[in-house]
């Protein structure tokens, strides 16, 4: 007769999720109330938030950031002084972006949040799409994700301090954090500064992570017990990218040693904490901090006005 597994918490048989790198075994209820209680405990450790915030939730509509939304409002119950923004940014992709907002925006509303949409063509004069043709990926040697990733950063900067917030929250998880340590490491990046963390910067909007300590894994669970739509359509001009080799490699490495990512967040911010350093430049167009002259985002949308209207 084999052991009957139990769940860590409340002792019941129906073990939902096996945490292997701490050993826990989870029913559904509990691990549901463990996230929102973990997400918490990711809050207060690295000081995220204050009782005083207006909080700018980047919502895309994808399940990860849909989650966040929903643990967030949960959290602020607990601080009557506090106040959420749901803030959405449309690149302008065909079907992709269109069942995300359509996502967002129902469940924004069932949720009761202030919500606003952004879109590319309003802010810049453009969508995606028009990026893309326009070849301003090829002329700056980018690819597609990382210019529309700049320009996504952007309009959420805008939108955000249109809706007067002290602080942006992601729904970046720890796998998407150790990837682009990774990845800026292989690229000879080491003007590294820890992701997510709470730093304030003069006319800057501070951006966090509240799921910075919850694996990816772990969100799709979360999501999926709570009923939160996951998107059909993949976004057309998404390539087979150095993060997705680097994705593999972590997952594979998880699987085969569980706990590998904790251990990589953690090396990888104790050597930035030994080279830290902020060279305090900014952009001449529009001010927000950068180590060129110009910003990135600056220069893409500079070019690709400047090859739309001809
Ligand atoms: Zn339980
Ligand atoms: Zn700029």
């Amino acid at each position: 007769m084999g052991m009957v597994v139990k769940c860590t918490f409340c002792g019941t048989s129906e073990v939902v999720y096996v945490r292997r790198y701490s050993g826990e075994t989870l029913c559904r209820r509990c691990f549901l109330e463990n996230m929102v209680e973990r997400v918490k405990a990711t809050i207060s450790k690295y000081e995220l938030l204050n009782p005083f915030d207006r909080i700018a939730v980047a919502v895309s509509g994808g399940k990860d950031s849909l989650s966040l939304l929903k643990i967030l409002v949960r959290i602020e119950r607990d601080f009557p002084r506090a106040s959420l923004v749901a803030i959405t940014v449309d690149e302008g992709i065909p079907l992709y972006r269109d069942e995300a907002v359509e996502n967002a925006v129902r469940f924004i509303s069932e949720l009761g949040v202030e919500h606003r949409v952004v879109s590319f063509k309003e802010l810049y004069g453009f969508t995606l799409t028009e990026v893309v043709e326009s070849n301003v990926s090829r002329s700056l040697n980018l690819q597609p994700c990382t210019i529309c990733g700049i320009l996504r950063r952007r309009a959420l900067t805008v939108a955000a301090k249109e809706c007067g917030a002290s602080v942006i929250a992601t729904a970046h998880t720890l796998d998407d954090i150790v990837q682009t340590y990774l990845m800026n490491i292989l690229r000879g990046d080491t003007r590294l500064t820890p992701i997510g963390v709470r730093r304030e910067v003069p006319g800057v909007i501070p951006r966090i992570a509240p799921f910075r300590l919850i694996p990816e894994r772990e969100i799709v669970l979360y999501a999926y017990f709570s009923k939160i739509p996951f998107q059909t359509y993949t976004c057309p001009y998404t390539e087979l990218s150095m993060r997705d080799k680097i994705r593999s490699f972590l997952t594979e490495y998880e699987e085969l040693f569980p706990g590998t990512l904790y251990t990589a967040l953690s090396s990888f911010e104790k050597m930035f904490a030994r080279s830290s350093q902020e060279d305090g430049s900014f952009c001449a167009i529009c001010g927000e901090p950068t180590s060129r002259k110009i910003c990135r985002a600056c220069e893409i949308i500079e070019l690709v006005s400047s090859r739309i209207k001809k």
